[in-house]
């Protein structure tokens, strides 16, 4: 579940030269200013506006933005102008996307990590193979003569991913003993395709 709401934090208070319409005392009405922001999970994720009170450090009323007259209106414009959307707010969208650029990196780096495995395959690879929707095995290279690559195939299927885990722990029991050949140009097929999720070198 996710957990959302928003918040404010104060940011500017000053003394505002109108007459407090409640008990007509001049020069006591102060303005405070606030940035309104939402938080997922209590961390601050993106600002969402600003808002204001008045109060009259005389009779104490308090007026909400939405009760401004034009006269507090324009003071509110004005000191608004002068306030900076505070950067903290932006905290969790900065997270976010840190961890985007993060991911993309390690994932720009297994790809490559893997192209580099299928170019110049080694005996002992193992593959994660896709072998349709909901259907995974393994193979591992058992041999390796010129442009072709022997893999012995895994005798199990799995229906997850995760699953894959399952048939590894079998170690080298589980495959079949027959050499399959595969040409390198189809295992780097294989490779974009998808069809070949992951090589392991251990
Ligand atoms: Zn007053």
């Amino acid at each position: 579940m996710i957990v959302f709401g928003s918040k404010a934090t104060e940011l500017i208070t000053e003394i505002i030269p109108s007459k407090c319409a409640n008990c007509g005392t001049e020069h006591n009405m102060q303005m405070t200013v606030f940035q309104k922001y939402g938080h997922i999970f209590w961390i601050p994720f993106i600002p969402m506006g600003k808002t204001a009170v008045t109060q009259c450090s005389h009779c104490k009323q308090v007026l909400e933005k939405k009760e401004f007259t034009r006269d507090l209106r324009f003071s509110y414009d004005a000191i608004r102008s002068k306030t900076k959307i505070p950067i903290w707010t932006y905290s969790g969208l900065g997270l976010f996307a840190a961890f985007i650029v993060l991911g993309a990196i390690s994932s720009n780096q297994r790809d490559e990590r893997n192209t580099n495995f299928i170019s110049e395959p080694q005996v002992g690879d193992v593959y994660e193979i896709k072998i349709e929707y909901k259907q995974y095995t393994l193979y591992k290279v058992g041999n390796i003569s010129g442009d072709t690559v022997f893999v012995l195939a895994h005798q199990f299927e799995t229906n997850k991913k995760s699953g894959l885990r399952e048939l590894k722990r079998k170690g080298d029991a589980g495959f079949f003993e027959d050499l399959l050949p595969i040409h390198k140009a189809e295992l780097k097929e294989m490779l974009d395709n998808g069809e070949i999720m992951e090589v392991e070198r251990y």
